[in-house]
């Protein structure tokens, strides 16, 4: 008999792809998704540690959910991911009626436990190893990779998938959950990664994103040879079908001049780089312990400029960390006038207890000197953003139209064919544009006619067929 799941996903796309290996593996055991939980048999929350509000955020839905259990008692709750890993029992003693906690190293195990759940077997919980519990390897062997089964319903469109290439991460960074939560920084073999591409471009997706917490850390070492993230774009770029390669999220330190190269000279790789500069302070990043200093940073940044002059750079910021003073501020504000980011995630300091950030440093910056600072910054995000996007009226640009756009989301006809679409540039600039549904996941010229800090609004441009002439013959 078919079992409905509900599933509710927060955070990153790490847990994006996550959820979609989860919901295939529970396809397989005959569940189908259910978008509400009065209808589910099992419902299940795939959590995020980075920020407090993350957490709240699912123990207020746990809280939702406590009647619906006392009335349906066969319900099976469960809290996967990172919040699973790191409050572990404490979800059991603030949710008693929570059935199951899983860490992102133990998610293949989720179809059998709900089995044993459902069976009677009370409630269960499995979780990595902490990173004091154990020798590196015992450590790693307790953060288990799964990807090889995929459910496209779960992608964010049908064209676009992503790709784990590494998971874990060792760097440290005095306010990140990610390296306890995620365990340590652990590459998977290409000949796996190159394999899983070419099957989602069989299935018609034409980009792939490839995710690592830091994914320009990317190493394998085979045998004979050193795999390098530029090896591997090399190698997939060469597969038939695919038309875009993208990877996020970018370590400042590792940004090598081959990873530069490659991203030039490949045709299908987006000029787009992700590298996170999180402070423009020296001194915040030394307490952050990010490894570089700005001047290191401003370094990598000419060396991009130097190497890709087209591509878009994105950063992210965290505002109001420890000890962040105005001064400290007012560097960020300066590094990001300088470099006009395309855009920039920024985002008020979270203390995170079990990080080094919380044990050694007050969250001493008040609330409302972060939400202030965090308004300035963005307000000089935008104002560059939108100056930047000007140039790019009356300009044509290839866009991968990826689906509806957001407003049109909201009133879809699924009987009208003319819609309001929206895709990306090989910059990863959001172009909006009236097409037609049969566009979707195609790459197609637009003509630019207006722009705003956040997206282009362009035009198809049509190929216009001249009068063929044809003598008939006698
Ligand atoms: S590099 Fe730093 S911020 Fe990024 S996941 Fe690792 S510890 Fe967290």
């Amino acid at each position: 008999m078919t079992k409905k799941l509900y599933i509710e996903t927060v955070g990153c796309q790490m847990n994006v792809l996550d959820s979609e290996l989860v919901v295939a593996s529970l396809r397989k055991n005959g569940y189908e998704l259910t978008d509400n939980t009065r209808d589910a048999d099992t419902i299940l929350f795939n959590t995020c540690s980075v920020r407090q509000h993350a957490e709240d955020k699912i123990y207020s839905a746990l809280g939702r959910l406590k009647n619906a259990k006392r009335e349906a008692p066969h319900k099976i709750i469960g809290v996967l991911g990172c919040m699973a890993q790191k409050d572990q029992r404490l979800i059991f003693e603030r949710a008693p009626y929570v059935d199951l906690i899983v860490g992102p190293g133990q998610l293949h195990q989720v179809p059998q436990l709900i089995a044993g759940i459902a069976a009677g077997g009370g409630p269960r919980m499995e979780v990595s190893l902490g990173r004091t519990e154990g020798a590196r390897a015992e450590i790693e062997r307790s953060h288990e990779s799964f990807d090889p089964l995929r459910d496209p319903e779960m992608r964010p469109t049908p064209h676009q998938a992503y790709v784990r290439i590494m998971i874990g991460c060792d760097k440290f960074c005095t306010y990140c959950i990610v390296p306890s939560v995620r365990g340590p920084e652990q590459s998977r073999p290409p000949s796996q990664i190159v394999a899983e591409a070419r099957q989602l471009a069989g299935e018609g997706c034409k980009e792939i994103v490839l995710l690592g917490q830091t994914v320009n850390s990317y190493r394998y070492q085979e045998s004979d040879r050193r795999w390098r993230l530029s090896d591997l774009i090399y190698a997939l770029d060469a597969i038939d079908g695919l038309e875009r390669i993208k990877f996020v999220t970018n370590y400042p330190k590792d940004m090598t001049d081959d990873l530069l190269d490659a991203v030039g000279e490949l045709p299908k790789c987006a000029k787009y780089l992700h590298v996170p500069a999180q402070s423009g302070s020296n001194r915040v990043l030394q307490r952050m312990k990010r490894g570089y200093t700005i001047e290191e940073y401003r370094e990598m940044m000419d060396r991009i400029r130097a190497r890709l002059p087209d591509a878009a750079v994105a950063s992210d910021f965290i505002v109001g960390f420890c000890g962040e003073t105005e001064d400290d501020f007012q560097l960020t504000c300066e590094l990001v006038r300088e470099q006009r980011f395309k855009n920039s995630f920024i985002f008020k300091y979270s203390e995170r207890p079990g990080t080094r950030g919380a044990d050694l440093y007050a969250d001493d910056v008040p609330e409302e000197v972060k939400k202030r600072r965090n308004n300035e910054l963005l307000a000089i995000q935008n104002e560059i953003s939108e100056a930047d996007n000007q140039p790019f009226l009356g300009r044509q640009v290839e866009v991968l139209v990826e689906g509806l756009s957001k407003a049109a989301e909201k009133h879809d006809d699924p009987a009208a064919q003319q819609v309001q679409l929206t895709g990306r540039t090989r910059c990863d600039r959001i172009v909006v544009f009236d097409g037609n549904r049969r566009q979707i996941g195609q790459v197609l010229p637009i003509a630019i006619v207006d722009a705003n800090a956040h997206t282009l609004f362009g035009t198809v441009v049509t190929q216009h067929v001249g009068p063929e002439l044809f003598t008939l013959k006698a």
